[in-house]
């Protein structure tokens, strides 16, 4: 797996078994596809090297490029929690970035959480999607059997609220598939003690 960030947001691309194809995990800020690419250049690879898209949730820092994703043949995956934040993400974009394209929804490859291990393993990704609300209702976390979690926003545990039950399950959740190696969309990487 490897990294890159612009705009203080950490992207991730897993390589899959063929060797060649790439999954990305969350999709760049609205209207930058030329900072993503660069990003993904400076990681190593090629922007047409990516064949699949995981979305850590609807915000506009994950998924403002998953449109330019579709248009590139990118397939981006949709999971079962996921869609009801499009049309408010969309609405905040369009304020400030006039020439944005809308994602086109049945373009999405629809898959549920319990048929990602399935999915991945079919693209040579040994791991799995799960559910991890808390930010928002949307969240998926990807958990490999490698023992990484990538979890988009989730809070990091030490600043979960003892009320905020949604981070706290996720938490459990994410513990329970024995990961330990923790990517954060908006912080250094760090070890689950
Ligand atoms: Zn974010």
């Amino acid at each position: 797996m490897v990294q890159f960030s612009y705009r203080r947001t950490r992207y991730y691309l897993l390589p899959c078994s063929d060797g060649d194809s790439l999954l990305a995990f969350d999709a760049g800020w609205p209207c930058s596809p030329l900072e993503y690419a660069r990003g993904v250049k400076a990681a190593g690879h090629g922007f047409d090297r990516i064949k699949w898209a995981i979305v850590s949730h609807f915000h506009l820092d994950h998924a403002g490029l998953v449109r330019d994703f579709q248009d590139a043949g990118i397939r981006c995956l949709l999971f079962e929690n996921q869609g009801d934040g499009i049309e408010g993400m969309e609405r905040l974009v369009l304020r400030s970035h006039k020439e944005y394209r809308p994602i086109l929804r049945d373009r999405f490859l629809s898959l549920r959480t319990d048929e990602s291990r399935a999915f991945l393993s079919s693209i040579g990704i040994a791991g799995e999607v799960i559910r991890t609300p808390g930010h928002s209702d949307d969240s998926v976390s990807l958990v490999t059997d490698a023992r990484e979690a990538l979890i988009g926003d989730l809070y990091p545990l030490p600043q979960v609220m003892d009320d905020d039950e949604a981070s706290l399950g996720s938490w459990a959740a994410i513990r329970a598939l024995g990961a330990r190696h923790i990517f954060p969309s908006h912080a250094e990487p760090f070890e689950l003690a």
